[in-house]
């Protein structure tokens, strides 16, 4: 763990430089997630534990710390943002966070992961703020069902928030993690709702935070049987899809042979990691630095900024937290204790 003692900080701190952020093992991070409220209107049963601590109001980083840091990481070769939460959209004025980190040089995009439920009413102002596409967790187009897995959420209105940002011309894609209630007969019709859209989904296999106790028992699906229930389903072969550098991320996707229209992705971080490629670090909303999403050490940037750190300093701190960020995960044989409502996906 890394402190804002600025004391202890400043003495140990690696001196600002130009270079780009680069791991002990040669991954340039490019992309960072920011956090920007821990609470969500929705409560996923593998996502929220019921016993989980919101941060006060005063806690989270403000709209000026969050741009003082963005502008920082920018000048050390972060390229593209994405905004999560908790729910990204219940944070007041999201757009206008937004829009001015829109105007930052050298951020090429800003994305955003939503649950969808207040599409409806952003959609415009999410549009006019310059973000580019928003991935949509949706992990059923059952109504019965979503209301179960979101603990009351209302899937009819996250399906015309997600048909309101299209309309603005929002790139949409689809989140669906694979539970084990997740059978050929969800993964199939995810995948008709969104390719009549023109939508990419993409499953993802969900990962054992919160120490593992949001892991549901049952059996459930695997990268490798998700591709086979999908070309049996649509009788057809799979063609790799490779995708272009700007679009490096975690997903690997595929279409039907001899459609280019039906694409779909799999997140594979248990049966087929991806940790080799990684190019990423997380920021929470209350300041907290991650280098790696499986372990739970993290550099206090708000603890930092709030005690008058300069910007150097800050920087020696991202620099140092760096050298922390391991190899791969180790989710099969130690689970964070984090929670993925806190961290952001
Ligand atoms: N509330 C927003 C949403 O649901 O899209 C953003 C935050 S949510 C934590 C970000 C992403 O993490 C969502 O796509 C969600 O489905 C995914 N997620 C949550 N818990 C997960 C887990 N245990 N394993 C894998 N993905 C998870
Ligand atoms: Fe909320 Fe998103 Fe987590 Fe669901 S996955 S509880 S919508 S933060």
């Amino acid at each position: 763990m890394i402190t804002s003692d600025l004391m202890d900080v400043n003495e140990s701190l690696p001196t600002p430089t130009t270079d780009p952020l680069i791991d002990r093992f040669n991954r340039r991070i490019t992309y960072l997630r920011i956090s920007v409220i821990d609470r969500c209107n929705y409560r996923c049963l593998y996502c929220m534990p019921d016993d989980v601590e919101f941060s006060k109001q005063q806690e989270l980083l403000t709209f000026d710390e969050i741009y003082r840091l963005i502008v920082l990481f920018a000048k050390l070769g972060i390229k593209r943002l994405r905004i999560t939460g908790g729910e990204p959209t219940v944070r007041p004025q999201i757009s206008e966070l937004i829009a001015r980190l829109s105007q930052i040089e050298t951020i090429e995009a800003i994305v955003m992961t939503s649950n969808g439920h207040r599409l409806v009413t952003l959609a415009e102002s999410l549009k006019n703020s310059n973000l580019c596409e928003i991935n949509v967790s949706l992990d059923t187009v059952d109504e019965a069902d979503f209301s179960k897995i979101t603990n009351g959420g209302n899937l009819r209105q996250v399906i015309e928030g997600i048909d309101a940002a299209l309309a603005q011309g929002i790139k949409i894609k689809l989140n669906t993690v694979v539970m084990p209630s997740t059978d050929a007969k969800v993964i199939g019709s995810i995948c008709s709702f969104a390719w009549e859209r023109g939508i990419v989904p993409r499953f993802i296999e969900q990962m054992p935070m919160s120490s593992g106790s949001l892991v549901s028992v049952g059996h459930r699906l695997m990268a490798v049987d998700i591709r086979k229930i999908i070309e049996e389903t649509f009788d057809s072969q799979l063609v790799p899809v490779l995708m272009d550098q700007s679009n490096i991320g975690p997903a690997r996707y595929w279409n039907l042979s001899g459609d280019a229209h039906s694409c779909f992705g799999i997140i594979s971080a248990m049966s087929e990691n991806f940790c080799d490629s990684c190019n990423r670090m997380r920021l929470t909303a209350t300041g907290k630095l991650h280098t790696c999403l499986a372990f739970d050490d993290d550099a206090d940037l708000r603890g930092a900024m709030r005690c008058g750190a300069s910007d150097a300093m800050i920087e020696g701190m991202i620099r140092k937290n760096l050298d922390y960020k391991r190899q791969g995960h180790e989710f099969h044989s130690k689970q964070p204790q984090k929670h993925m409502i806190s961290i952001g996906g």
